[in-house]
Formats: structure tokens, sequence, C-alpha cells
């Protein structure tokens, strides 16, 4: 590099140093700008960013090389990531892989001599309902077919850039309209203003008896009752509190918070508001995950005509004294950062690796200051309830699952999308909704949940009985029950963390004893040490990646017996 160019890289680092608070919370930000204008993090820019922020190089490069968007090798101009989970898998991905490999005549992994493409495997794009998915740089391009690979290669062939690219906000938003929203939302009937006026119009206190009286609970899946999170924080004494909103849906089989954030950001944006308002904060983050990348700029003029309405900034809606503001933070491709305390030390510029509870963010979040994390659909039922009052939402759903629920719904059925359906409903109420009857399985929440054969499809989606954050995958009556499991337990060994051991061991031991039964040279014996690794991760674990991931394998083997015990290996001398 000469000179001249590393002065400007220096520079360059500087300003986004500064943009980003000049503290090693801009850290991510900073290494994301450099990645974006320089398509990698040299050891140059590397050594720049540590003595700017005063941390020793090292702490750069483990932050650089957990994050899977991020580079420290020259890659391509441009970076195609085609998706491999499993709604993608499912729609035959591989028939489009072939096409990229042969189109490029690299494989995956590799980069072009002439360095113009790298050809990458990527998980979950948020785009389960119109496989196989493909990001190019930060545009996605879905229902890909290898008729259309051939084209879009062409196309980047020949632009000057990779900006060139570059989709115009109606091609990105054509991106989610293609998404069925088979019923009208709840969130298209809601009046922005008008639930964040009838929300300011309160006494704190009043805002959060409301929300205990709807019962609402947060829509990720964990089902902690949200008037409890914001009354913690609202106790909380401290000279600072935040409010963060997890826009990082990784869970595969997840991508409704993609369409609630393109089509009802406001309802987002005012729950976010609100809940500063509640508990006492100047301070809102969205951490939008690094795969909508091409929303930003979208969601950037949202909250920029949000300040022009009195919507943010100071005394907002006329309310004197009252200020808040939103900044977007983007995370780098890392599912676990859809753990809280991941995307915390995320924020703050570390590697996304989940802390020890407790103490809880609403104790000890962001910064070490009282913090409200929520996500993206529990923002947005806020405000509903704020418009519609408690009782309306509490008119649906159970007891104990007060309310409705979006869903995003793949895999094998007629009408994949999105759903707003009551707590509460049963699985197979649900198959119908979507065309999905004569199903053989069907997997609730995501890879980290469970897989239901048809002789529990009567079980109800709830917290007190299926719980989960809104994916819903189904199985066609001919899918191979282990191929499945394989491309699950595939996810969690690229996606953990590696902090702990039963988690980071335990994947790999247990991915490769499917492809053992795969190949039919798994014995009982091993199969049932499996289980009970299995069932270890799953208390001895760190966090909920590792406490989950071994659900699915573990539901397969308990109700698809005659699947699995066919292709074991009744001899046990090749364990
Ligand atoms: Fe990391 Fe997995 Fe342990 Fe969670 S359970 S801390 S993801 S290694």
């Amino acid at each position: 590099m000469l000179v001249s160019d590393q002065e400007r890289l220096k520079l360059d680092i500087q300003n986004w140093i500064e943009k980003y608070g000049a503290n090693r919370s801009a850290l991510v930000a900073t290494l994301q700008e450099i990645q974006r204008k320089y398509y990698y993090i040299s050891e140059y820019a590397m050594q720049v960013v540590a003595d700017i922020l005063d941390i020793h190089p090292v702490e750069v490069y483990s932050v650089v090389s957990f994050y899977s968007f991020l580079d420290n090798k020259p890659k391509g101009k441009f970076i195609v990531r085609l998706c491999r989970t499993i709604s993608c898998e499912m729609q035959c991905k591989s028939r489009v892989a072939r096409q990229l490999e042969n189109e490029l005549d690299i494989k995956f992994g590799e980069t072009t001599p002439d360095k113009r493409f790298t050809l990458e495997w990527t998980n979950c794009l948020g785009m389960c309902d119109q496989g196989p998915a493909m990001l190019i740089n930060d545009n996605v391009h879905t229902k890909v077919t290898p008729e259309k690979v051939h084209e879009i290669i062409e196309q980047c062939k020949y632009t000057f850039g990779p900006h060139a690219l570059q989709k115009s906000k109606e091609d990105l938003m054509s991106n989610t309209s293609e998404t069925t929203i088979t019923n009208e939302l709840t969130f298209s009937k809601i009046d922005a203003i008008e639930s964040l006026t009838k929300a300011l119009a309160k006494e704190r206190a009043e805002i959060i008896s409301d929300l205990g009286a709807s019962g609402i609970k947060g829509r990720g899946g964990a089902g902690f009752p949200t008037s409890v999170k914001w009354n913690l924080v609202a106790a909380a004494k401290a000279d600072k509190k935040f409010v963060v909103c997890n826009a990082d849906e990784g869970e595969p089989g997840t991508f409704k918070d993609r369409v609630i954030l393109t089509n009802f950001p406001n309802l987002v944006f005012n729950g976010m508001t609100a809940c500063g308002y509640t508990v006492g904060s100047k301070k809102g983050i969205l951490y939008l995950r690094g795969e909508y990348t091409y929303l930003y700029k979208y969601l950037q003029d949202v909250l920029e005509k949000r300040r022009q309405d009195g919507l943010l900034g100071k005394n907002i809606l006329g309310k004197i004294g009252f200020e808040f503001d939103i900044e977007i933070r983007m995370g780098s491709g890392a599912y676990v950062c859809g753990e809280e305390t991941a995307l915390i030390e995320s924020l703050e510029g570390q590697r996304g690796e989940p802390r020890n509870r407790p103490p809880y963010p609403a104790d000890t979040g962001y910064m070490g200051y009282p913090t409200v994390v929520n996500n993206v659909e529990t923002f947005a039922w806020t405000s509903c309830i704020f418009s519609n009052g408690a009782e309306w939402f509490k008119a649906f759903g159970t007891d104990k699952s007060t309310g409705l629920k979006i869903f995003s719904i793949s895999g094998d059925c007629e009408k994949p999308g999105v759903y707003e359906l009551p707590m509460g409903i049963k699985v197979s109420e649900l198959l119908k909704f979507v065309g999905g009857e004569g199903a053989k399985a069907v997997q609730i929440g995501g890879a980290s949940g469970l897989c239901l054969p048809a002789s529990e499809f009567e079980r109800k989606v709830a917290y007190e009985d299926i719980p989960t954050g809104g994916s819903v995958i189904i199985l066609g009556k001919d899918r191979d029950m282990l191929a499945f499991a394989e491309n699950l337990m595939d996810f969690f060994v690229d996606e953990s963390c590696g902090q702990c051991t039963p988690c980071r061991e335990g994947n790999e031991k247990i991915l490769e004893g499917i492809k053992m039964l795969i190949e039919g040279k798994c014995s009982i014996r091993y199969l049932n040490e499996l289980i009970g690794l299995g069932e270890t991760m799953q208390f001895a674990s760190k966090c909920g990646l590792g406490q989950s991931s071994p659900n699915a394998f573990l539901s397969i083997v308990k109700h698809f017996k005659s699947e699995i015990m066919g292709r074991l290996n009744n001899h046990p001398i090749n364990v």
C-alpha cells in the first residue's frame, strides 16, 4: 500500500471512530466501515484502529475473526453468499450452488483469480419463504434459479463496481412484498402517531400497569413479561438507561421481523420511544442484523422523518422534558448476537459472546447501565396495546399466553409467508391456514426448537406448551429426518461462539453422530451416548444456543424411532 493510501485509510478510520463515539463501542461499526470501503481489514488497518482506541491489536483481530461478515484477508469485490440453512436447503439450493461454481469457475470458499468474486456459504438470510436466497455484498436475491444465477453474475461482471448493483428502495421493498402476508395484520390498522400520543399522555406507572394487564410477554420466544422488564429498568437508579431493539432475527425459518421493519417501522420506533419515556431513557439503539443491511438506509430515512415530525428529539409530541433518539447499529453475521447479552457485547465493540447471567441487562446492560432489550415484534405489539388497550390484547390467546403472534411459516406448504394468529393455536389449525395438512413433521421455534410428529399436532403453540419466537418449518411426508437434523446441527457447529465446552464440542460430536447414522455406521450404544450428550448440553451450556441446539436432534430420535433404528449399524465394532 502506498503511503498516501495509508494516510487516507488512517484519516478514514479516525473519522469513523469519531462518528461512532470515539470509544471502544465504536469498534465493530468502524470495522464494518473499513470492510465496506476497502473490502477487507488489513493488519495495518487493525493496528491503526488499536492505536486510536488505545487497545492491543490482538483485541481488534479477535473481534474481526469473530464475525463472519468481517474479513482479514482480501476477498473479491463481489462477495456472493448463498444461504445453506434449512428452508433454502429444502428449496434445492444445491442446484444454484453448482451453477454458481460453474459460472465463476471456483469452489465455495474461493476467490476468482481476477479478485472480482468470492463465493461463500452463509446462514439464514431471513428469506425462508422465498428461497433459495443469496446475498451479493448487501443486496439480496430471492427465488434464485440456475438461469437467474447466469443473469446476476453477468450483471456483476459488467458493472463498474460493487456499489453499482445497489438496488433502489422500490426493489428492496419488493423483496419484502413478495412475502405473503396472508391475513391482514393488526399492525396495518394502527395509527402510529395516535398510539404514541396515547402512551405519552399516561403516567409511567400506568403504562407499566397496562402492559402488565395485557399479559404481553417477549415475542422472541423466551416469554419474559414485558411489563416486568420495563418496570425493573424504570425502578433502577442510574445516570443513564438504554432501550435496545433486537433486530437480529437469525433463527432459521424466521423472517417476520424483516416484514415488520419494512412495513411498520414506526410501530417499532414508537414502542421504543414509549419505552424510553417509561423507563427514563434518552437513547434507543436498533441492532439490525448484517444480513438486512439493505434496510439500513430505508430505516435511517424513517428515523430522519420522525425527527422532522417531532417524534424523536426533544419535547416529543409536546411532552416537555422528554427527549429520546434512536441510532441504528449493524450486526456482522453472528447468530449468537441474537442472545441479548451477546448483542450488548457486540454493541460495546467486543466479540459477541454471551455473558454470565445474572446480572441481567435490566440491571447491568449496555455500557453497564440498566437496559431494556426487546425484539422488533414486542415493541410493535406494545404500540398496538397503547392504541387498542390491554383488554383488547388480552382477549386473544390463552390465560398464560395472551395476545396475537406473528409467525414466519416456510417449508412444505401451499402458502408460506407471514401470518398473524392468536397464541395458543393448535399446530393442526396452523397447518390448515397455510395448506400444510399431511405434513410429516413441524419444526417449531427454528433450529433451536422442537420437531413435532403428526401425533403431536394437537399441541398448542404457547409459552405453556410449545414456546416459539415465531419460526415454523413444515416437513412434507417424503422428507428425510436425519438429513434435516444434519442441516440444523451443521448450523449450530458454525454459529457456536465456542466459549463453553458442552456447546463447542457437543454440537460437533452430535453432527458427527448424525453423519454416522446417515452412513449406517452408528451403533445403538453410540446413539444412546449421543442422546446423553444432548441432554448434558441442555443443562450445562452457558447460553440458550447450546442449551437448545440438541433439541431438534433429541426430538427426532424420540419421535421418528423407526426411521432412526432402520439406519443403525448393529456391529458396535465400528463405533
Ligand atoms: Fe457460546 Fe454455545 Fe456456550 Fe452459548 S452455549 S456461550 S454459544 S459456546
